[in-house]
């Protein structure tokens, strides 16, 4: 998470929104870094999630990370999650909820991480709140403008 602490500061420096993410071996190497890039590309689907997946099955060739982990900097939404069910992955780590997204004034759907994994009825362990409070910061130092 620290690394994806770090990669969401520099999308602020860059003025992206303050989300990121990246993929990471069941061992902890990184695969992918990247933040959300909405703003710069003009495009409401490149959130970090997408972007970290994206970069993360270029890098190995194939559209599969069965044996890795997305983690993200805030819960991912539906869309992001899907996307990681879709790319199979082991797990999913998140640290700010979609609550305090909310509550930092950034769009949210009302469908959370949890129940839509549910939906997808894989089985992809989801473990939310890590680092939260670092996390939850970023985002009410970052409020949408
Ligand atoms: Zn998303």
């Amino acid at each position: 998470m620290d690394q994806v602490l770090d990669e969401l500061r520099r999308g602020i420096m860059r003025q992206q929104s303050p989300f990121a993410a990246g993929v990471f071996s069941l061992q902890g190497d990184r695969l992918s870094l990247e933040c959300n890039t909405v703003k710069s590309s003009s495009k409401p689907s490149r959130h970090g999630e997408i972007n970290a997946i994206d970069q993360a099955c270029r890098s190995i060739g194939k559209p599969n990370l069965s044996g890795y982990v997305l983690v993200s900097s805030a819960e991912p939404c539906p869309m992001c999650t899907a996307t990681a069910a879709n790319a199979n992955v082991d797990a999913i780590v998140f640290g700010a909820s979609r609550q305090t997204v909310a509550e930092a004034g950034y769009q949210t759907l009302q469908l959370g991480c949890v129940e839509m994994i549910r939906l997808t009825g894989q089985s992809i362990s989801v473990i939310g709140g890590v680092q939260s409070d670092r996390c939850a910061q970023a985002l009410l130092d970052n409020p949408h403008p």
